[in-house]
């Protein structure tokens, strides 16, 4: 629409132009009519009788000097023959008069046309050499003087066609104009003003019909491409389609930067967002006033709440512990103070959905947005139950060290105790069984002699039999420790010890004088009951007693408490519980002492734990050791209502065979 706009204004525009070079060349055809009409009054006005030919030929000249488009005037007399004449004084043009008297000569012809019309007639122009090389367009104009009805004479005025443009066309003319004469056929015969070739070139053509002769008055005007603003409207429609053409380019072009910044800032969230999901810390944002109002996945699986149940919430967070809520609202509190976190962050305590407590390591910041201000605080989250543990088991693998080093030097101490200590027991053996010798031959004269000197004193025979027990029990024993520091020994130096079957009974027998000793001293009944039947086990006799006096006299201890009222030490010894047929043979020992709290129950066999301010700590660890190395188990439950059952296993030596 708007293109033909334009070009409907161009066609305007130039049919605006054509219309005037029209009007142009009509008013130009006007003025010449006018002017030539002026021109004859002007002609017969001249005083053409005879006696005045000077004042005629004065006028005539005055006449041509005014108008100078005329170039010549003839009087003629009634045979055409000239009377007289004046020229032009602006031109000089060299006539042929012979030429021109010639009767085809235009003179003639337009004179003959004036005698027959009885009017003035004009002949068709010709071209007339001014004798210079040069020459121009000419036309006749033929008067006749009449006087009485009777032709007198003729005036001829002699038109210069060029002229007649110069001076009744060119005022009017523009500098864009060019007029001329033209034949019917085209052919210019005098032009005037030089049209300049422009692009668009515009013609007018004028019919100047004269009495005898007719012209063409041919003006062409030239026009630079039509306007492109013929007008106001078509400059604001042209205006606002570019200003529109313009805003959409721009938008067009800001639609553009709009979509790649929106792909970039879409590209850059996702890679956000997948930054955040696959992190292992977890992030949590608080306001100002404490609301959670971010969580990124890793916290979510750390807390085990999903972000809809922990967004919004602000005095206490499901995942405080409850016992601790108080402490975290005010530090809480502290914060919103404006108290800055440590840099390094703080350790604290947090509870899953399922109530376990796990530590977590909290590093927290102020939040600052882009403008600069302090909108909340920002706080990452590291669950460092994982660390707890390996530092646990770091620190109690060091111990562990520490203590087997320790055994190694109480073994080596162990060793070498009981090298030293061979050698006096030895004696103290052979010392026994001298003395017992010494005894058994003393007994035997003093019989003889009583039957032969009944005078001499006979030794008390009750005395001398407790001695001789006596004797006989510092014997045993002393074998005994040796023995026992020879399984020690091979304990210690970790030599296959000798297992044989024992029975249960037999165990228990060898303990059992020990055992009452103490039990005497701190009024506790013992109780032992072997089931019936029950196998041999195999095993190192010295070492198992070793393991079952152990855990009686630790039970006895037990119940060393004023507290304790029913001191009752219970030794059972049974086919293992879990199968009635199997191959292994279970020892209980119950007793009614303090039990064993929690605490102590989970280092009871760490070497060198003890509670006891005289104890080693030593004995429940060699129990153990000893007993799994004979592939037992030792375990122990609290026992109803009160004390403790140590429990161990023993293999048996041949299953079943005993009836
Ligand atoms: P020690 O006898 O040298 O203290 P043990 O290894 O035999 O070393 O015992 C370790 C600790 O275990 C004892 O100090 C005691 O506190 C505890 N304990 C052992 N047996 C019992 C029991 N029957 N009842 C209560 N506590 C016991």
């Amino acid at each position: 629409m708007l293109a033909t706009m334009v070009w409907l204004a161009g066609r305007y525009e130039a049919s605006q132009v054509q219309t005037r070079l029209e009007r142009d060349a009509a008013d130009a055809v006007s003025d010449i009519r006018t002017a030539l009409t002026h021109n004859l009054q002007s002609l017969q006005a001249l005083p053409a009788d005879a006696p005045g030919q000077l004042a005629w030929e004065v006028e005539a000249s005055e006449l041509l000097r005014i108008r100078r488009e005329l170039v010549r005037i003839e009087w003629r007399d009634a045979h055409l023959k000239l009377r007289t004449h004046v020229q032009s004084p602006y031109r000089p043009v060299a006539w042929d008069m012979r030429l021109r008297e010639s009767s085809q000569s235009d003179l003639s012809i337009a004179c003959t046309n004036a005698r027959r019309l009885g009017s003035p007639a004009y002949s068709t122009s010709y071209f007339q050499p001014h004798g210079d090389g040069l020459g121009s367009e000419m036309m006749e104009l033929c008067v006749p003087l009449t006087a009485g009805g009777r032709t007198t004479g003729f005036l001829v005025a002699t038109y210069g066609l060029q002229d007649m443009l110069l001076n009744l066309v060119a005022h009017n003319l523009t500098r864009s104009q060019e007029a001329s004469f033209t034949e019917p056929d085209g052919t210019r015969l005098a032009v005037m003003g030089a049209a300049r070739r422009g692009s668009r070139m515009f013609t007018a053509q004028h019919l100047l019909d004269l009495p005898g002769a007719t012209l063409v008055l041919r003006m062409d005007g030239w026009h630079t491409a039509p306007s492109v603003f013929p007008n106001v409207l078509t400059a604001l429609v042209t205006a606002m389609s570019i200003a529109l053409v313009t805003v959409m380019v721009v938008l067009v072009r800001d639609n553009r930067r709009r979509l790649r910044a929106e792909r970039d800032l879409a590209d850059a969230l996702a890679f956000r967002k997948a930054m955040e999901d696959s992190l292992v810390t977890g992030l949590r944002a608080r306001d100002l006033q404490g609301r959670i109002t971010y969580v990124n996945p890793a916290f979510c699986e750390m807390v085990g709440f999903t972000p809809q149940e922990l967004l919004g919430l602000s005095m206490s967070a499901p995942y405080w512990p409850p016992e601790r809520v108080e402490e975290y609202q005010q530090r809480q509190a502290i914060r919103f103070a404006g108290t800055m976190p440590p840099r390094e962050g703080f350790e604290s305590e947090f509870m899953r959905k399922d109530g376990t407590r796990f530590p977590v390591l909290i590093i927290e910041a102020p939040l600052i947005n882009a403008q600069g201000q302090h909108t909340g605080w920002m706080s990452a989250f590291l669950d460092i139950s994982e660390q707890r543990r390996v530092e646990e088991l770091s620190r109690a693998s060091q111990e562990r060290l520490q203590a087997t080093a320790r055994l190694a030097t109480v073994g080596e101490m162990a060793s070498l105790l009981s090298h030293e200590l061979n050698q006096p027991l030895a004696a103290i053996s052979s010392y026994a069984n001298g003395s017992l010798n010494l005894l058994e031959q003393q007994a035997a004269p003093a019989l003889a002699c009583t039957s032969a000197d009944t005078s001499a004193a006979p030794p008390v025979p009750d005395a001398l039999d407790d001695v001789r027990m006596a004797m006989r029990q510092i014997a045993r024993q002393a074998e005994r420790a040796g023995r026992v520091i020879k399984s020690v020994h091979d304990f210690v130096r970790r030599r296959d010890q000798a297992r044989e079957a024992v029975s249960a009974q037999q165990l228990l027998d060898a303990i059992l004088p020990l055992v009452s000793l103490q039990a005497r001293k701190l009024g506790v009944r013992v109780f032992t009951t072997v089931e019936p039947g029950l196998p041999s086990t195999l095993c190192d006799r010295t070492m198992v007693e070793q393991v079952l006096l152990n855990l009686a006299r630790n039970a006895m201890q037990a119940m060393d408490d004023p507290t304790v009222r029913t001191r009752v030490l219970d030794i059972r010894v049974r086919h293992a519980a879990s199968s009635q047929h199997s191959d292994w043979i279970e020892f209980v020992v119950t007793d009614q002492g303090t039990g064993i709290p929690t605490e102590v129950a989970a280092k009871l066999f760490t070497p060198f734990f003890t509670t006891r301010p005289e104890g080693m700590g030593l004995g429940l660890s060699m129990c153990r050791t000893v007993i799994e190395q004979h592939g037992g188990f030792l375990g122990f439950a609290p026992n109803s209502p009160r004390g403790t059952v140590f429990t161990f296993t023993l293999p048996a030596s041949q299953p079943d065979s005993r009836p």
